[in-house]
């Protein structure tokens, strides 16, 4: 058995009153700084934004090319390499009228459940296409049921947008 041993303390510690003090000068200078305007206590959100730190990833969206074409093929490797299985994905054909039908895949479904993604960020890495990515301005992610939180793909490309990259594969046809 360990006996703990209680420190000795000094009278003046005993009076507790050193203790008390600091407590006090903590709130003391917060309340300075608060009447000074140092420090901002409440953002107006959503027209306030804090700042987002560095290093957030944001969150998985899906993005278009610049003539607004898909460029998701459907190939399902993110949906296979995603670790909790947020990820379902429904494949089907270009429509029939396009010019690139019967040579290319696109998703009929899309769908990124945000109650089980971990922001992990491996569908970007994997995606061939360059069709996916996590975009640090998608933070405010919310909802009031779990239905809400589950992206579809037409919320998936309103989120994601157009997002030029180097993978341009239909531009000299
Ligand atoms: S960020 Fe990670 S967890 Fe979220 S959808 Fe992509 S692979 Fe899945
Ligand atoms: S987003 Fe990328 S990895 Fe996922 S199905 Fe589409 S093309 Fe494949």
């Amino acid at each position: 058995m360990i006996v703990v041993r209680r420190p000795d303390l000094s009278w003046v510690e005993q009076l507790y009153l050193p203790g008390f003090w600091e407590g006090l000068k903590i709130t003391l200078r917060h309340f300075v700084a608060r009447l000074s305007g140092k420090t901002h206590i409440t953002l107006q959100y959503p027209e306030e934004r804090p700042p987002i730190p560095p290093g957030y990833r944001g969150a998985p969206v899906l993005v278009k090319d610049e003539e607004g074409r898909e460029k998701c093929v459907s190939c399902q490797l993110c949906e296979f390499i995603c670790p909790p299985r947020a990820i379902r994905i429904d494949p089907g054909d270009i429509p029939e009228d396009s010019p690139y039908a019967k040579v290319e895949k696109a998703p009929k479904e899309f769908w990124i459940d945000m109650t089980r993604c971990i922001f992990c960020g491996y569908c970007e890495e994997v995606c061939p296409e360059e069709a996916i990515f996590l975009l640090p301005q998608t933070y405010s992610l919310n909802g009031r049921s779990r239905g809400e939180l589950l992206h579809d793909k037409a919320k998936l490309y309103a989120m994601g947008g157009v997002l030029p990259r180097p993978i341009r594969k239909w531009a000299n046809k």
